[in-house]
């Protein structure tokens, strides 16, 4: 089992990891007149310039819209608070774009924990997969793969970190955790991790 008490940098997805998850990605794909099955973000890339970025400006605001329904995960509070105890760093990296992100953050309480420059959204880093982010993150904490976390709900989260070298962490409150085979340790809920960093 990987250690994670060692680990003082910790990179958290948001939607469906630090919050419980509220995104109907394909009502999303419908709304925008995407396929499903496909990445939106990267389905709106392939569109005409002109049109993908009416698509994100309408997307911007379609996800700004469940900011509002958004409520912080069971344990994410704790986590946090447990995090900041031991002086971990912790950042956010999110496919979702950085205002609503913050405003998520905010609404949910979660602000306080979170130095507003170690949250990356879609336009401040190239999105998960890419370990962009996760690397920007580090590179700006002075750290180390080795002594960091990626913590997410869906295969690009776990993806990014194993591309950056990080630990990965999956969340999966069904306790299907369809992408194990990419996770270090599998939680149900942000509370598990709570006795590794504790
Ligand atoms: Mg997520």
């Amino acid at each position: 089992m990987t250690d994670l008490a060692r680990l003082r940098h910790w990179v958290f997805d948001l939607d469906g990891t630090l919050t419980l998850a509220v995104h109907d990605f394909d009502a999303l794909r419908r709304e925008l007149g995407l396929p499903l099955g496909r990445p939106i973000l990267e389905a709106v890339a392939e569109r005409p310039p002109d049109e993908a970025a009416a698509l994100r400006a309408r997307l911007d605001v379609l996800e700004a819209e469940l900011v509002a329904r958004t409520r912080a995960a069971p344990g994410a509070t704790a986590l946090l608070t447990a995090l900041a105890d031991r002086g971990a760093r912790v950042g956010i990296l999110t496919r979702n774009s950085l205002a609503n992100a913050r405003a998520t953050l905010a609404h949910c309480g979660l602000d306080g924990f979170v130095d507003a420059a170690d949250v990356l959204g879609r336009d401040e880093a190239r999105p998960k997969p890419d370990p962009d982010g996760v690397l920007r993150l580090l590179a700006r904490w002075g750290a180390a793969p080795a002594g960091a976390v990626m913590v997410g709900d869906f295969r690009f989260d776990l993806e990014a970190g194993r591309a950056a070298g990080t630990a990965t962490v999956s969340v999966d409150p069904s306790g299907a955790h369809p992408w194990a085979a990419l996770a270090d340790r599998c939680v149900a809920s942000l509370e598990e991790l709570l006795p590794d960093v504790r």
